[in-house]
């Protein structure tokens, strides 16, 4: 028996829930199992895999409230939690819509007339999947759905921090005789996912740079694959021509939404110094608006903060930011209630890359709004991080936005909008430097990245090649 691991609900703070986590014994019988069964997955073909998927849906449909209800727990916050349902939901229709083109096999001709080449895919056998705890829902199944449907088991690996979802999730697994073999959620912390990496033979991994660090050495120690969606600390540039009133309500949406608990934030906000006052001044009035959603979950825009280590994070940077100069316009606290965290949107000026809200990852509903005097000033400040997940460019025309996107290093950069990549999953996109590493989640690649290439390659003669010893 492993030891037992409390949950913290954290509109509360109470530790109100208690998962167990598998032991390795069981963790890797369950690997076992899954990989056995893998097999029959496979055979099924990708019509039999699209229909467990819309069993599944509907499955999960018949829970709906009771998964509602968990992920409410999970993270305090309630309109986010039906999005994330519905867009699980939509994933698994976008997916099934899309695999069976993507799967097609494909045959071709040679430089060698009397060669024929037909090419195929081979899903890895069981995929591994470790999740944050952010998005809890979204981000243990975003991999999940095509790693399924190009044919491979999967064991997801949710966060330790919020994990009451998976209870529901499990009961619709269970519901749908073809996964439920295939497709397992399993409980625990770290420790259970270090376990996992020993017995699977691709990883797909979304959480910090730390962990990522382990994550890909554990991987690299068994020559398997690990692709790695880590932190970020998106910059948004404003130039001059923007439309203000346009910019400031996409940047503060792209801010705090989730109350900022999202890779893709924007953390840092660089704008032309002839517009900054007016930029500030409306970012300000914007943010005053926002309400938590205090005493009840319907109540307003800003949840909780889900983590606890996660809000004493957001202190520091606060705290050491306004040691160093910095100006808090509106929020600027970290404060408790009723046993939660929370913590209001909070714009800062006077910032500079000397502070850590301006260099670390904060991961919380913090604005801190920098003037720049040129564009290269703004891309070199932009620039200045060990992170290159996402961006966003505010200018009046899209020509001289998308120049300076162009110079910006990350994976995705929205124009005159902002974290659009958290809505749409067409484009392919990398993370650059430290956000991340391994092909595309997003765009056809997203499922291609779960099967290995394999080339048939047919002699369609039979007379002997050219090229063979000859026979006398
Ligand atoms: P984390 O790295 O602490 O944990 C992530 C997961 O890894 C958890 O399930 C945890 O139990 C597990 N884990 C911990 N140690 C492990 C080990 N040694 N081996 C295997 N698994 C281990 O991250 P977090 O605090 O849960 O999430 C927040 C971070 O995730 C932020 O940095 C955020 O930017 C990042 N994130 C990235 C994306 C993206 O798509 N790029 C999306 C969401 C969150």
């Amino acid at each position: 028996m492993t030891k037992p691991i409390a949950v913290r609900n954290p509109r509360t703070g109470k530790l109100d829930h208690t998962i167990v986590p598998p032991s390795g014994d069981l963790l890797e019988r369950q690997c076992l199992r899954s990989r056995q069964a893998q097999t029959h997955w496979q055979k099924i073909g990708i019509e039999g895999r699209i229909e467990a998927l819309q069993q599944w849906k509907q499955a999960v449909l018949s829970q709906r409230d009771r998964l509602t209800e968990a992920l409410v727990e999970d993270t305090g916050r309630l309109s986010i939690s039906v999005l994330e349902i519905d867009s699980f939901l939509s994933s698994i229709d976008r997916w099934c819509r899309l695999a069976p083109e993507l799967l097609q096999e494909s045959e071709k001709a040679t430089a060698i007339p009397f060669v024929r080449l037909q090419q195929t895919s081979v899903p890895y056998p069981l995929v591994g999947i470790i999740s944050p705890w952010n998005f809890p829902l979204l981000l243990s199944t975003i991999d999940t759905i095509p790693a399924l449907l190009a044919g491979c088991a999967a064991i997801v690996k949710p966060s330790e921090i919020a994990s009451r979802f998976v209870a529901p999730l499990m009961q619709a697994i269970r519901d749908v005789p073809n996964l439920r073999d295939v497709l397992t959620f399993v409980e625990g912390d770290g420790k259970t996912g270090a376990a996992l990496i020993e017995s699977v033979d691709l990883v797909c991994f979304t959480g910090s740079v730390a962990t990522g660090r382990k994550v890909a050495a554990a991987a690299a120690q068994r020559f398997i694959p690990a692709c790695l969606e880590l932190g970020g600390k998106d910059p948004a540039i404003v130039l001059a021509s923007a439309n203000l009133e346009l910019a400031t309500s996409a940047i503060l949406w792209g801010s705090v939404v989730n109350t900022g608990q999202s890779c893709l934030s924007i953390e840092r906000i660089y704008v032309a110094e002839s517009i900054f006052a007016e930029f500030v001044d409306q970012l300000v009035t914007k943010a005053d608006r926002l309400k938590l959603a205090y005493p009840t979950v319907e109540s307003g825009e800003i949840g909780p903060m889900i983590a606890e280590r996660q809000a004493a994070i957001i202190r520091e940077h606060l705290l050491d930011a306004i040691a160093k100069g910095a100006i808090v316009r509106c929020g600027g606290q970290v404060e408790e209630r009723d046993g939660g965290w929370w913590c209001r949107p909070t714009v800062l000026t006077q910032v500079t890359h000397a502070m850590k809200v301006m260099t670390e990852e904060t991961f919380g509903p913090i604005l801190p709004v920098m003037a720049f005097a040129t564009v290269e000033d703004a891309l070199n400040l932009a620039n200045d991080t060990i992170y290159g997940l996402s961006a966003a460019v505010f200018a009046g025309t899209e020509t001289e936005a998308l120049a300076v996107a162009q110079q910006i290093d990350a994976g995705a950069i929205s124009i005159n909008d902002a974290a659009l990549t958290a809505l749409i999953y067409e484009g392919e996109k990398n993370s650059f430097k430290y956000s991340g590493l391994g092909g595309s989640r997003m765009g056809a690649a997203g499922l291609m990245r779960f099967l290995r290439k394999k080339t048939f390659l047919v002699k369609t003669n039979s007379t002997p090649d050219p090229w063979w010893f000859s026979d006398r």
